[in-house]
């Protein structure tokens, strides 16, 4: 039985859409025609009139037109003062809207960091929230405990965009009758239970505290250039961007877009630090500890990496 899947574009940029049309293997028609996903509405792919989508939304409002997945892309804007009337819809909040496929839907899926925590709009004027979460407060628009027609919460994939190959591997797993398993913040733990600072290609020059001052240079970023690989969950070095390449492997660090609090109110490429020591620290390490074997570590740094002999 084919899926009927509905994409609701909110308060965003429309990032992810274009991440998704930027998948290959397979690229998103052979995608949806494999998995035989039949797509209701899709600002980018659908060709329905104004009144045909209206009715479409009519249909699954009403419950006569089944919905097995509701995808939002972009926060919920709740402004001004509650109404929500910064976004519409036919003259009517696209909150209310949200609120009313969400009602019927059997999966939602928040896509990129916006939907899933507020993103960019969370702390201004705009009202902003994310479906589930309020950054990193469980609730958001919809509440902690809200369930979908098919008993689960909202799956979170966020990125700032979402990576192409994660939004395809969720659909096509709900696709196939098995809903990704959730970690932390409801994000699927096969794209993220890894950190992105694994896979990195500078884990060697990590490892030995060899950090550099500028971008684009072959050592970690971490300890200057406010490198967030190891401090974030994200898939940006294993599953690469188009097939290829990552922020940190071109030498820019890690920003952490998909952290609840993306973006951050302190600047992208500083490593805040009190006399020199990070205060975040690669999740889970203990201060003292880090300290001393990153000093030992420094020390005995090989002269291949001090050089940087390496061709990566
Ligand atoms: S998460 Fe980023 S890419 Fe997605 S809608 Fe928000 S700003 Fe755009
Ligand atoms: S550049 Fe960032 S991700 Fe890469 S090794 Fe250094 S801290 Fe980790």
């Amino acid at each position: 039985m084919s899926l009927n899947l509905f994409w609701l574009q909110c308060g965003g940029c429309g990032g992810d859409t274009w991440s998704l049309f930027n998948a290959s293997s397979p690229n998103v028609v052979d995608f949806l025609e494999a998995q035989d996903i039949n797509v209701l509405w899709h600002p980018s792919l659908s060709v329905q009139s104004h009144e045909e989508h209206r009715e479409t939304i009519r249909r699954v409002t009403e419950g006569r037109e089944r919905l097995d997945v509701l995808c939002v892309e972009g926060s919920v804007i709740r402004g001004p003062g509650g109404t929500g009337m910064y976004d519409d819809f036919d003259g009517s909040p696209k909150k209310d809207l949200v609120y009313a496929l969400a009602a019927q839907a059997k999966h939602i899926v928040a896509v990129g960091t916006c939907a899933s925590f507020g993103g960019i709009g969370a702390d201004g004027e705009i009202e902003a929230t994310g479906l589930q979460f309020h950054k990193h407060e469980p609730g958001g628009f919809l509440g902690e405990d809200f369930v979908s027609g098919g008993g689960r919460p909202v799956i979170n994939i966020p990125g700032c965009p979402c990576h192409c190959d994660v939004i395809i591997g969720t659909l096509s797993a709900i696709a196939q009758g098995t809903p990704p398993e959730l970690g932390d913040y409801n994000m699927p733990l096969e794209w993220f239970g890894v950190m992105v600072h694994q896979g990195c290609t500078r884990n060697e020059y990590h490892e030995y505290r060899v950090e550099e001052k500028r971008m684009g240079e072959k050592g970690c970023l971490f300890f200057y250039l406010g490198c967030h690989g190891p401090l974030v969950h994200g898939v940006c070095n294993k599953l690469l961007w188009n097939g290829r390449s990552s922020k940190t492997r071109v030498g820019v660090p890690c920003f952490g877009c998909t952290r609840p609090d993306f973006p951050q109110l302190y600047p992208f490429f500083e490593t805040r630090n009190i006399e020199g020591i990070p205060l975040e620290l690669p999740e889970g390490m203990d201060r003292a500890h880090y300290m001393a074997y990153k000093g030992m570590a420094a020390a005995a740094a090989p002269a291949r990496l001090k050089k940087r002999k390496t061709r990566i």
